[in-house]
């Protein structure tokens, strides 16, 4: 098959071959998109569960322009700048207690690699031989090498399988079978060369939206730490108020020993991450010996304008953004109700913000079958949802209305009064 694209971009986990145009978006404001054909879109999904206050909010957009007139990049290998110090200063004390140090970079699979290469870096520098991760089976954790390596294994990373690193896999805690799950990390954590435990805390997000309770992610903690091995907390997806709290890992009065955060960082304005970790992993690499140095950097660590935004999302948290957050998770709990009871779907479910459903369907498949149907019926709809297969999720930014979740979910109903 050949292409004859007008367009030179290639898109991010796109089959170009099957998909029409894209869909030109000039404009965005709270919840809503603008297309260049002037539609208003509903972001339904928070452009990919990061937007969390709201597309362009003035108080983000003011900081992102006051700090690009004033130092936009420096070089952040021996030097320093106010953004980044009051973020990092913030965050140590918003975070679960003992996470000390802040460590930048640009996504959230970069924070996963860092938090990867921190425990290994870890274990090296104080003279163990722990090299093994432990993983959940259908984590997600990003697509580059590294964290590919520690995220459900299938169609996605078929081509790369001879780069991806062995992990030791545990599973899913699904309901009645949480003490196979603890059974199996408690196994995994006996091995000797067992380094770190990676686990998104609560949910885990694009593997399906699969919902598990605080008491076992607080059990995995008790397991982890009595083997001496590393927790690192992945709350990329589930930082910044997704499952009611400002992090899942509150919930469940877990602290871990690392913790990647990013998406909502920014309220969803420009790309930043963060890694957090307890001072002994810090001071592992703290010597005269510059062998032990944690090898790691990119070109806009802690770019200073993301920073900013960054702050001025700190900011947006001490002045409301919990209240909305309550406000949103009631507003979801009492509009998903109807659904309990609709034959149609199954598995109905919601942890603070974000709700999801399966739409009860013969071919479910997410590469092909209902997926793909279900995304350009809600684009019809202007609707910004991207199910996973015939699961449909909504996780919106914390300013939506009543009357917009309203339109959302009559969308969900019509797509199964259509498709189901
Ligand atoms: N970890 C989790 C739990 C995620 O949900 C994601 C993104 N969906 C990532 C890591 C990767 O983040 P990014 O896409 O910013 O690299």
């Amino acid at each position: 098959m050949t292409s004859a694209r007008k367009s030179p971009i290639w898109h991010p986990f796109t089959q170009h071959a099957l998909h029409g145009e894209m869909t030109r978006i000039v404009r965005g404001e709270g919840a809503y998109l603008y297309t260049a054909d002037d539609r208003r879109i509903i972001d339904a999904i928070a452009s990919w569960w990061v937007v969390t206050h709201g597309h362009c909010h003035p108080h983000i957009v003011r900081a992102i322009q006051d700090q690009a007139e004033q130092l936009n990049q420096i070089i952040f290998a021996g030097h320093t700048h106010d953004p980044a110090e009051q973020v990092a200063a913030q965050l140590v004390k918003l975070a679960p207690p003992g996470l000390d140090y802040v460590f930048f970079s640009d996504s959230g699979s970069t924070s996963v690699e860092v938090a990867l290469k921190m425990a290994l870096g870890y274990w090296h520098n104080i003279g163990a031989t722990r090299t093994q991760i432990i993983v959940m089976e259908n984590s997600y954790h990003g697509d580059t090498v590294g964290t590919m390596s520690v995220g459900a294994r299938g169609v996605f990373n078929k081509a790369y399988e001879p780069l991806l690193f062995d992990v030791a896999s545990i599973p899913f805690p699904a309901p009645g079978y949480e003490q196979t799950t603890l059974d199996a990390l408690e196994a995994a954590c006996r091995k000797e060369s067992a380094a770190a435990f990676i686990v998104e805390p609560l949910i885990l997000g694009a593997g399906g939206m699969l919902m598990y309770p605080a008491w076992v992610l607080k059990e995995m903690k008790r397991i982890c730490e009595a083997s001496n091995v590393l927790f690192i907390a992945d709350e990329v997806m589930t930082g910044w108020g997704r499952t009611g709290t400002l992090f899942a890992c509150e919930q469940a009065e877990v602290s871990p020993d690392i913790a990647c955060y990013s998406k909502g960082l920014t309220g969803g304005s420009l790309p930043l991450a963060v890694t957090l970790c307890r001072a002994e992993i810090y001071d592992a690499h703290y010597s005269s010996d510059r062998s032990r140095t944690f090898f790691h950097s990119s070109s806009y660590t802690a770019n200073p304008v993301a920073c900013a935004a960054a702050r001025a999302n700190l900011e947006l948290w001490q002045h409301g953004a919990g209240e909305r957050v309550a406000s949103v998770a009631a507003m979801q709990e009492r509009l998903i109700a109807p659904f309990r009871i609709d034959a149609r779907f199954e598995n109905v479910r919601r942890t603070g913000t974000i709700t999801a459903l399966d739409l009860k369907a013969s071919d479910a498949g997410y590469l092909a079958g209902i997926g793909p149907k279900l995304q350009a019926f809600f684009q019809r709809r202007n609707l910004l949802l991207r199910p996973l297969g015939n699961t449909i999720y909504v996780m919106p930014p914390y300013c939506v209305t009543e009357a917009d979740l309203v339109e959302i979910y009559d969308g969900i109903r019509c797509a199964a009064d259509a498709l189901a």
